[in-house]
């Protein structure tokens, strides 16, 4: 490193950036041999017809920028979803349609209502953006109430349904009385895990021109390392998505994204067979929990968030990592005795209840 004589760290940084509290992902272990329930991932590698895909792009074409609109892309989920592609928008993962979402709606004088338990990324696009968020809290079970964003006045609302890092879902009619209770502003409903076993508001698309729906295809269809989500929602909120991303990066998109989306969204019968062993998994582990004593959320998403009423959430990370299991952990008001677990492989799920035993049993009434 070039030494820089008698300069602070951040003495060039803007003040924008010297107030920023990034976003801190879950552990991505250098080290192999862990088994990995930290961070929402597939256990299933994704459909051997997305790697074809992949491979035939990568013969042809890559010497020319890829299309800047993703047409092939925006079809292929219009199709699935029964939309016109106009009313697709695709990114750079679903947190770059995220950021970009927040960018061209919620700078509003009104706050963002956001839940105070929620996918934390919301809070952080706030402050790049300077968008005010009000806190909505969860009720004592932990869930979104609906009524508590409606009458009051929002530049928007956010909400995660599967919420995270709770797992539990809102039913189809809820999110109806949302988006109708806020008729003026967008409500963005973020389904990253609506694929195990919550009803998605893709529906709702059509009869609602406030509502924008976001989805990423690094859960249930087993691409996290590919980068790829969309949002869904009336052409006039897809033309300020599109507005905002060329005024940022044209081709948020490579070759091999849009061929291996693409070739995803068409291996139907793969997504439901991946997706449906995931549940199973779920839905097992979780008797499996309860059997340890754990209290278990009732989960529509890939992974369960539990407590042990006789143990500390933190320690009780700390032990199944050193018996090789990562999970996460948060240190936040209201959910810190909470671990989230992803649902992995059945192979998996058993090496986490073999850890667990020894952990419960080593720090028994430790808290
Ligand atoms: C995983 C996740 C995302 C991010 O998905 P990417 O497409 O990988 O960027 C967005 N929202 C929620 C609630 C998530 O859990």
């Amino acid at each position: 490193m070039v030494p820089r004589a008698q300069m602070a760290n951040d003495a060039l940084w803007s003040p924008v950036v010297r107030g920023l509290v990034p976003y801190t992902p879950g552990e991505q272990p250098r080290l192999s041999g862990l088994v990995k329930l930290n961070t929402n991932e597939n256990p299933y590698p994704p459909s051997p017809r997305v790697i074809d895909a992949i491979t035939a792009a990568a013969q042809q074409g890559l010497q020319l920028y890829p299309d800047p609109e993703s047409t092939a892309l925006r079809q292929a989920i219009g199709t699935y979803h029964g939309l016109d592609a106009a009313c697709i928008f695709p990114g750079n993962g679903s947190d770059e349609v995220l950021a970009h979402a927040f960018f061209a709606f919620f700078q509003q004088t009104q706050p963002l209502l956001v839940p105070d338990v929620t996918y934390s990324f919301y809070r952080v696009y706030c402050q790049l953006y300077g968008i005010r968020a009000q806190l909505v809290p969860l009720d004592a079970s932990l869930q979104i109430h609906v009524a508590d964003y409606a009458a009051r006045p929002a530049g928007g609302v956010v909400i995660a349904n599967p919420n995270a890092p709770t797992g539990t879902a809102l039913p189809l009619a809820e999110i109806e009385s949302l988006l109708s209770s806020q008729p003026d502003t967008v409500v963005l409903v973020d389904e990253a895990y609506v694929d195990f076993g919550a009803q998605s508001a893709m529906a709702l698309i059509p009869s609602h021109p406030n509502l924008l729906v976001v989805h990423t295809l690094s859960k249930s269809r087993s691409l996290a390392g590919l980068r790829v989500g969309f949002a869904a929602g009336q052409p006039h909120l897809i033309d300020a998505l599109v507005r905002v991303k060329n005024s940022f990066n044209s081709y948020p998109l490579d070759r091999l994204a849009v061929a291996g989306a693409v070739a995803a969204y068409e291996d139907v019968a793969y997504f439901e067979q991946t997706r449906h062993a995931v549940m199973q998994s779920r839905d097992a582990l979780t008797l499996e929990l309860w059997r340890l004593g754990f209290e278990v959320l009732p989960s529509a998403a890939n992974f369960v968030f539990a407590r042990h009423p006789a143990h500390d959430g933190a320690a009780l990370a700390a032990r199944l990592r050193e018996h090789g299991v990562l999970v996460r952990h948060f240190a936040q008001p209201r959910i810190d005795p909470y671990l989230r677990i992803t649902i992995g492989t059945p192979t998996q799920c058993e090496a986490l209840m073999r850890a667990l035993k020894h952990s419960l049993s080593f720090g028994a009434a430790q808290k």
